[in-house]
């Protein structure tokens, strides 16, 4: 292929790579942008393949291998899975990074004075970013699927020993540079290596359970970064712009979470949230708060049928019970009786951004009953009947009404400031947070305890009744 066609191709494929980040901004459109980067995909694939000329074989085989593990996995793996997916797929940027960083490092040098100082610093700076996100990624991925404790590991002066670190990690570059000038640098190269892979531990260890989706995404952030770091060392013009797409998308999801939960990112990033030592989570659970009223399927049916403003709040439980299309049905049952039904999303419902969006747009729920938390929270003294299904954190007010709660300062959805709330849920279990809900024990709220998929059949059931 000619040089001229492949950067026509390249030029193609980050139009429409840009053009899927606008489409995934809005549900209606997001198929339409998940068609737009796979075709942006394919095309970029084909350019870059087109460009090889050594080892196609091995190409061949390699991408075959990939190609299978990702497809196996993604058809293996559940919704409720899919944070830990997505961060175990950052680390591999972030490996791959480290691995082109160190075969450039070790291919002939054709660059001589200041163009082969500024590859060098390229290539310091790839494998960096990469490490950090290779051994920061693999720690959230243990955190979120339960494999390594949610509580923040904080070590004394651990803003101190971060300091040290990014110096020496300075200091290093500098004598890398000088070193690789006459043909050495490896041993730079390898104890840096070993600081960022240390610093990605550390710094996703320091952040505790509820600020892990804002991490997910600043890994995210970092993957883009690691690519871009990539393209520069290979001079591959589509990496660089491509990385620097998922680069700024993820540093601005990261800020849109962050202003969702009222966290400043520097804080998050600086760690300790979430901890179960600080006195306020572990207390909360113990205080007696008071007795809760359960009801059966049929009672909560019939408060259904006596409400005209419905909403309903899913959380990361709707997921685990899989119950959206039963959710779904119940929607167009209580339609059908000409009662309002609304559905409020909390940004951080559930276990990723948009969560809930996808599970309500799988089972078909129209999207202009859906609603962000902004857009409805005025709305609920209005409300008649809010019916919470597995969701925890997102509605507890002890986020607004308690300093000392680790979610204290995170907006949520204040149904409990309708006439009456339904909680679906198991039991009297925390959510991600592990703080207790005072929600649960207000006066106008009712409990509607079992698995929520089997608890809404039984309430679909009555309904038709
Ligand atoms: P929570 O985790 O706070 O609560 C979920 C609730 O669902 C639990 O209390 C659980 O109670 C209940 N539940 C679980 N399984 C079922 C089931 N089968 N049937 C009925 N109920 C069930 O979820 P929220 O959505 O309210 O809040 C999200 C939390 O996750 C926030 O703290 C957020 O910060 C965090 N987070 C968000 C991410 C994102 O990007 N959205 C990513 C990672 C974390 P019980 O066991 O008693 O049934």
């Amino acid at each position: 292929m000619s040089e001229g066609i492949v950067t026509a191709s390249y030029v193609g494929a980050t139009i429409l790579f840009i053009l899927a980040l606008g489409g995934l901004s809005n549900q209606e459109t997001s198929r339409r942008g998940n068609l737009f980067g796979i075709v942006g995909m394919s095309i970029a694939l084909i350019a870059a393949f087109a460009q090889v000329t050594d080892n196609f074989f091995i190409l061949i085989i390699a991408l075959l291998i990939g190609g299978s593990v990702g497809l196996i996995l993604a058809k293996r793996v559940q919704m409720t899975e899919m944070p830990e997916l997505v961060a175990i797929l950052h680390s591999l940027v972030g490996l791959a990074a480290v691995l082109v960083g160190y075969a450039n490092f070790m291919a002939p040098a054709t660059l001589t004075g200041t163009e082969l100082t500024i590859h060098e610093i390229e290539t310091y700076i790839g494998i960096l970013i990469g490490a950090v996100t290779f051994s920061g990624s693999i720690i959230a991925f243990g955190k979120l699927s339960g494999k390594i404790g949610g509580n923040p590991l904080l070590l004394p002066a651990r803003h101190w020993l971060n300091l040290g670190l990014l110096i020496i990690s300075i200091v290093l570059c500098g004598m890398f540079v000088n070193q690789a000038a006459t043909g050495g640098g490896l041993t730079p190269l390898l104890i840096m290596t070993g600081i960022a892979l240390l610093f990605g531990i550390h710094m996703v260890m320091a952040i505790g359970g509820a600020d892990m989706p804002v991490v997910v995404s600043m890994l995210n952030s970092y993957s883009g970064w690691a690519a871009s770091a990539t393209g520069f060392m290979l001079s591959n013009d589509l990496l660089i712009v491509t990385g620097a797409l998922v680069g700024s998308s993820g540093a601005i999801l990261s800020y849109i979470m962050c202003r969702a939960m009222n966290r400043k990112f520097l804080s998050v990033i600086a760690g300790g949230f979430g901890t179960t030592t600080g006195g306020s989570p572990a207390d909360a659970g113990d205080v007696d708060q008071g007795e809760v009223v359960a009801l059966e399927a049929p009672e909560v049916a019939s408060l259904l049928t006596e409400a005209k403003e419905v909403m309903i709040i899913p959380g990361y439980g709707m997921a685990v019970a899989q119950a959206q299309h039963i959710v779904c049905d119940i929607t167009k049952t209580l339609k059908k009786k000409k009662i309002n039904v609304r559905f409020g999303i909390h940004p951080v419902a559930g276990r990723m951004p948009g969560h809930m969006n996808v599970l309500l747009a799988e089972a078909k729920v129209p999207y202009d009953i859906v609603y962000e938390m902004d857009e409805i929270n005025d709305d609920f003294p209005n409300i008649d009947v809010s019916i919470v299904i597995g969701a925890n954190d997102i509605v507890n007010p002890s986020a607004l009404t308690d300093p000392n709660s680790p979610i204290a300062g995170m907006p949520v959805l204040e149904c409990w400031k309708g006439k009456t709330t339904v909680v679906l849920k198991r039991g009297m279990a925390t959510g991600y947070a592990g703080v207790q809900n005072p929600l649960f024990f207000e006066e106008n709220t009712r409990m509607l305890f079992g698995n929520a998929k089997t608890t809404l059949e039984g309430v679909a059931q009555a309904l038709k009744e």
